[in-house]
Formats: structure tokens, sequence, C-alpha cells
């Protein structure tokens, strides 16, 4: 299975809490805003990003079946 991130970056606030849980796939921009190194990912990693998902205070990170 593959899954797919979706971001809306125009609402992220910053906080870096998804950088901090999954640094592999996650860091900060220029803007101050986080962004996901790849957009499409596979089984394997999904649990670290299913927990950027979860933590992420303001919910913009969504992850769907690819
Ligand atoms: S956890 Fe959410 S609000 Fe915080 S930096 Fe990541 S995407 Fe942005």
């Amino acid at each position: 299975m593959a899954y797919k991130i979706e971001q809306d970056m125009e609402n992220c606030i910053g906080c870096g809490a998804c950088v901090s849980i999954c640094p592999e796939n996650w860091e900060m921009n220029k803007d101050g805003k986080a962004k996901p190194k790849k957009i499409k990912i596979s089984d394997k990693e999904f649990d670290k990003n299913k927990q950027a998902e979860e933590i992420c205070p303001v919910n913009v990170i969504k992850i769907k079946k690819a």
C-alpha cells in the first residue's frame, strides 16, 4: 500500500511538531512552515508520518491511501 500526504501549508502555524516527531520526512522551509520531503510514502514510512498527522495542532496534515 502506498500513501499520499496532503498538507494545507497555508494554515501551518510553524510549530515544528511534525518535524520533531518525523524528521525523516518533515522539514521547515524558509518561510517557517513545515513541508514534507516526500509526498508519496510507503507502508514502511506510514507510521511516523501518521504520528506527524496526529500531533499537528491545527490538523493541516492528511494522509490518504494513494
Ligand atoms: S505540526 Fe502542523 S502546524 Fe506544526 S509545523 Fe507541522 S504542519 Fe505546521
